[in-house]
């Protein structure tokens, strides 16, 4: 899978890209991730990529010139571009499924108080939230996208066993987690993870993911 990223501050990808499993995914050559600095699209002496917004208010808007061209210049192909927004479409488990299948994705970031309208009109690109907040960059979004869906690329995380698993596949949280020691603190290890018995073990791990999810997702249990 290829994933261009766009953005004013490509700082910020460094360390994600190189560490943990985005980092040994991309140097096996499982993802192919590129980072692309905005400003390098941006004409006039000052490179200047936000400006004033137009009908007033604080603060600037990132404009649509340098972002077009940056994009421009990735070449032909089809290509799923998103811009990172609190105002698009809430990320979940189902809409990571559905990016994971596409071959190439462009990631816009948007900085200060946003984009301009004409860069999800016209680029086109799908506006998409990691959830209801405002934090001060699309980068981080970008890079919580970028990880969520690098997990469904086959090979990136060890087993598929332990996708099939994970939380929201089916529609629940995932079942508690334990490792040694059997006792901590007087907090013990729930006997019949020691038991063995393999159905037992299934019964658990599926009505202790019920009882998390009723008690922390209810939302979850309403479809
Ligand atoms: N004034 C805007 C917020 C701008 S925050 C508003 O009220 O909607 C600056 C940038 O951070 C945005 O352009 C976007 O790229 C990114 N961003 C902030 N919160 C986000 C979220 N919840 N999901 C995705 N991107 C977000």
């Amino acid at each position: 899978m290829r994933v261009d990223i766009l953005t004013i501050f490509p700082g910020i990808f460094e360390s994600s890209l190189r560490e943990s499993l985005l980092g040994r995914a991309i140097g096996a050559g499982l993802m192919d991730v590129r980072v692309h600095d905005i400003r390098d699209h941006a004409t006039g002496r000052h490179r200047q990529v936000d400006d004033y917004a137009y009908g007033g208010g604080p603060g600037m808007v990132m404009k649509p010139e340098p972002i077009f061209a940056a994009a421009e210049s990735l070449g032909d192909g089809a290509k799923r571009c998103i811009l990172l927004s609190p105002a698009g479409r809430r990320l979940d488990q189902r809409l990571v499924n559905e990016l994971a299948t596409q071959p190439w994705l462009v990631l816009v970031c948007g900085r200060y108080e946003g984009v301009d309208e004409r860069v999800a009109e016209g680029l086109p690109a799908e506006e998409i939230s990691i959830g209801d907040y405002v934090v001060s960059g699309g980068e981080i979004p970008a890079l919580v996208l970028l990880e969520a869906v690098s997990r469904l690329v086959p090979g990136v995380v060890g087993t598929e066993e332990s996708l099939a698993r994970e939380s929201f596949t089916d529609g629940l949280v995932e079942h508690p987690q334990y490792t040694r020691p059997r006792e901590f603190r007087g907090m013990a290890v729930p006997d019949v993870l020691l038991s063995g018995d393999h159905a037992a073990i299934e019964r658990w791990r599926r009505g202790t993911a019920q009882e998390k999810t009723r008690r922390n997702r209810p939302d979850l249990l309403e479809h």
